[in-house]
């Protein structure tokens, strides 16, 4: 049996998914001692979790027979308050993929199509073809009239066709780290039929500390057709516990609720996000050691003559002036983990994730090596 004969045609069109490279198998392939790798391959926050997301886990743990809170009660009541929203308006996810998942299963379908930018999060073209819809990618900017391999949001509403009704937008996006201003992702919402669902995908919010960058839940009562997604995986460091959520409408969040699964969340998850919730002292040593991080590995870089995309998330993607594969594998050899996006349509670049001092500074002297500077 040929089970391709049996699958959907939009999936067949589908490549798996490339994680980084986990810690765990590398130093397995180099005899290495798992404390000796660095990985800056997949965002994650190098602090380490908050202290107090790891002393409510523990807390958590003695009632882990039980089925989680379904309803999400006491995270949605955390995050309405936080975010000055309704907890009705609030849809939890097994890390803010599951939420994509869900908009896609709930709007979207074979006759259907959505809109993304080239070089956009992977995660769109997953969740979009896995039910038979199609993807429409416009093209990213060029650099005459925004950042390079940044959206064009003008390119992303001449892809919108009558079949449309979702358009997923990155803000900031990966791997690229360009955002679209308030303006800009203002007037968008502004030109886009009001049946057409604009997904923002806030995943790196936390982190962004530029003065034009929009925060898009001001839009929510304005514009119904607005979801807003966001996650723990990234500021709040939980990226392994998988917790992530969307702000929408009331009726959009009913609707999505429909689909998800009861228990789609974890209990130490639901836990541990709250309790990062509260910790502003974690959130805020975060924010500052990835400014002071992105800031170093963009001045080291450009020491080097090696180009960047100007980034506002907790990562920079670099030309290294060459096919990047090879200078992955060197770098891995040097025991660096960082991610090549050549399947991103992006071949001689590779995405570095901010890490703590130490470690980027590890990062570059692996890179001169690699390089031979
Ligand atoms: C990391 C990331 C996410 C978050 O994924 P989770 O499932 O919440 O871990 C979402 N969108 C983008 C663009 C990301 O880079």
């Amino acid at each position: 049996m040929d089970f391709k004969m049996l699958c959907v045609q939009a999936v067949l069109g589908l490549t798996p998914y490339q994680p980084g490279k986990p810690v765990e198998e590398l130093a397995r392939e180099l005899g290495l001692d798992a404390e000796k790798i660095v990985k800056l391959a997949s965002n994650e926050n190098p602090l380490g979790p908050s202290p107090r997301a790891l002393a409510a886990m523990e807390r958590a743990l003695p009632d882990c027979a039980r089925y989680p809170d379904g309803s999400g009660f006491s995270l949605k009541r955390a995050l309405a308050g936080k975010l000055g929203v309704k907890p009705e308006q609030i849809t939890l996810g097994n890390g803010s993929n599951d939420v994509l998942d869900l908009i896609a299963r709930t709007f979207l379908g074979p006759d259907r199509s959505a809109v993304f930018s080239e070089h956009a999060f992977a995660v769109y073209p997953i969740s979009v073809q896995s039910v038979g819809a199609e993807s429409r990618v416009a093209k990213a900017h060029d650099g005459s009239r925004g950042p390079s391999y940044g959206h064009d949001l003008g390119a992303m509403l001449g892809q919108v066709a009558d079949d449309t009704t979702v358009v997923f937008i990155a803000n900031p996006n990966n791997p690229t780290g360009t955002y679209v201003t308030t303006k800009a992702l203002g007037d968008f919402l502004e030109a886009l039929p009001p049946q057409v669902l604009a997904v923002v995908d806030e995943a790196y919010f936390e982190y962004v500390d530029t003065e034009d960058y929009p925060d898009s839940l001001q839009w929510l009562d304005r514009f119904p057709n607005l979801i807003v997604t966001r996650t723990f995986s990234k500021a709040y460091g939980l990226a392994g516990l998988r917790v992530g959520y969307a702000v929408s409408h009331p009726d959009v969040a009913e609707l999505l609720n429909r689909v998800r699964q009861p228990f789609n969340v974890n209990a130490l998850a639901l836990a541990a996000a709250e309790a990062a919730l509260g910790d502003e002292a974690y959130l805020q040593r975060s924010r500052r050691l990835n400014r002071e991080g992105l800031a170093f590995l963009q001045s080291a870089l450009q020491a080097r003559r090696l180009e960047c995309i100007p980034s506002v998330g907790n990562f920079i993607t670099v030309d290294v002036g060459r096919e990047a594969g090879p200078v992955f594998e060197g770098l891995l050899r040097q025991g660096v983990i960082v991610r090549p996006v050549a399947n991103y349509g992006m071949p001689r670049h590779l995405r570095v994730s901010v890490g703590t001092a130490e470690e980027n500074t590890v990062f570059i002297q692996a890179l001169d090596k690699v390089l031979g500077c």
